[in-house]
């Protein structure tokens, strides 16, 4: 037997549960920008997801982030998961150390295209009406200015109470979860690990 060397190749590989192990999945990671295998082994011996606390499994470890020790490596795909789930304010950015993801869309395989989920309840609908009719009323208030229609007193009266009761920060947040939710039934947002 050999005494444990931080060096030999062998260590530099995270380890593996035997059967499960992946040539494919560990060469991967040892190409993937950011893995650093040393920190990897002196950290822990058996890395756990901070997702779904699991060990090794034959998705490849991400480190998304800058959180360290145990809290440093998920599965990349319970972070694609978690990214579609998580509430919005945290789909930019780690909670914990406010690194911003490095992040860019990449178009599913078809037989992955599915339907939004929207969850729209019938208020949710005469909201949107509400605000589609008065932001609609608002640029045609601001076309009639323009042709000397509508006094721009009146106008700009009605662009601030649009401005301060229509288009709020929830409701500017809550199409951006619509969008967000259309777009990725098509769309799946690819994270790197950090820099
Ligand atoms: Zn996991
Ligand atoms: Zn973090």
């Amino acid at each position: 037997m050999t005494s444990p060397d931080k060096t030999t190749p062998s260590d530099k590989l995270p380890p593996s549960n035997g059967a499960k192990s992946s040539t494919k999945s560990i060469d991967d990671m040892e190409s993937t920008p950011g893995f650093v295998a040393n920190d990897f082994w002196l950290e822990s011996n058996e890395p756990t997801c901070k997702i779904c606390f699991g060990g090794e499994s034959d998705d490849p470890w991400m480190s998304p982030c800058r959180c360290s020790g145990s809290i440093k490596w998920v599965h990349a795909a319970c972070l694609r998961k978690w990214l579609s789930m998580a509430p919005y304010n945290q789909r930019e950015a780690c909670s914990t150390c406010k690194y911003n993801y490095r992040k860019h869309w990449r178009l599913k395989a078809l037989s992955n295209w599915t339907m939004p989920t929207l969850n729209l309840q019938f208020w949710d609908v005469v909201e949107i009406c509400l605000d589609a009719y008065s932001t609609l009323k608002m640029f045609r208030g601001i076309w009639h200015m323009l042709q000397g229609k509508k006094s721009i007193v009146a106008q700009m009266c009605y662009f601030f109470f649009w401005r301060t009761f229509i288009f709020t920060e929830r409701r500017i947040l809550y199409y951006k979860s619509i969008a967000c939710s259309m777009v990725t039934s098509f769309l799946e947002l690819d994270v790197e690990n950090a820099k």
